[in-house]
């Protein structure tokens, strides 16, 4: 008895409630697809935006980005990490693509003006990611190389 039942649905697998009535019959109901019967979200209380969604905007966002990042952690173990170099390393040389990334994210602020959540966030992450000792090492050692760079530079020219 102790092992739980889920929800046969493939796309569901939720683990499901068992009711046994007083003359024993057995009814198994998963509550995440009564709800979605319902037309409610899966996850929440929350009204489903369309008939054939199974989470609101909100939970569907949510699930999405829990998925996202195991995954592709999963997929390129070794390979994510170069990928990440090689696009540090693009910011880091490449004036024009820096250029575009800025008009982009501009434009991108245009049409998002009100993602203060986001921002937020944002916020957050970075003052932890500022009191991180490691962080701040690289940083350091990264403006010092940009520093020596500017200054090879400069030599380069004047000589
Ligand atoms: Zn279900
Ligand atoms: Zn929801």
């Amino acid at each position: 008895m102790a092992d739980v039942i889920r929800c046969s649905r493939r796309y569901c697998g939720e683990p499901c409630r068992v009711d046994v009535d007083r003359v024993g019959r057995v009814t198994v109901t998963c509550e995440a697809c009564e709800r979605n019967r319902r037309g409610r979200c899966r996850d929440c209380p929350a009204r489903l935006p369309d008939a054939r969604s199974m989470r609101c905007r909100a939970c569907a966002k949510r699930r999405r980005a829990a998925l996202a990042l195991p995954r592709d952690r999963a997929r390129y173990p070794k390979r994510r990490r170069q990928v990440m170099a090689r696009m540090a390393e693009r910011r880091r040389t490449d004036a024009a693509y820096r250029e575009h990334k800025r008009q982009y994210m501009a434009l991108w602020r245009e049409r998002n003006p009100r993602d203060d959540q986001h921002r937020a966030y944002g916020r957050v992450y970075m003052a932890l990611r500022r009191q991180d000792p490691a962080y701040r090492d690289r940083q350091n050692a990264r403006k010092r190389q940009l520093r020596a760079e500017r200054k090879a530079v400069q030599h380069g020219v004047a000589a």
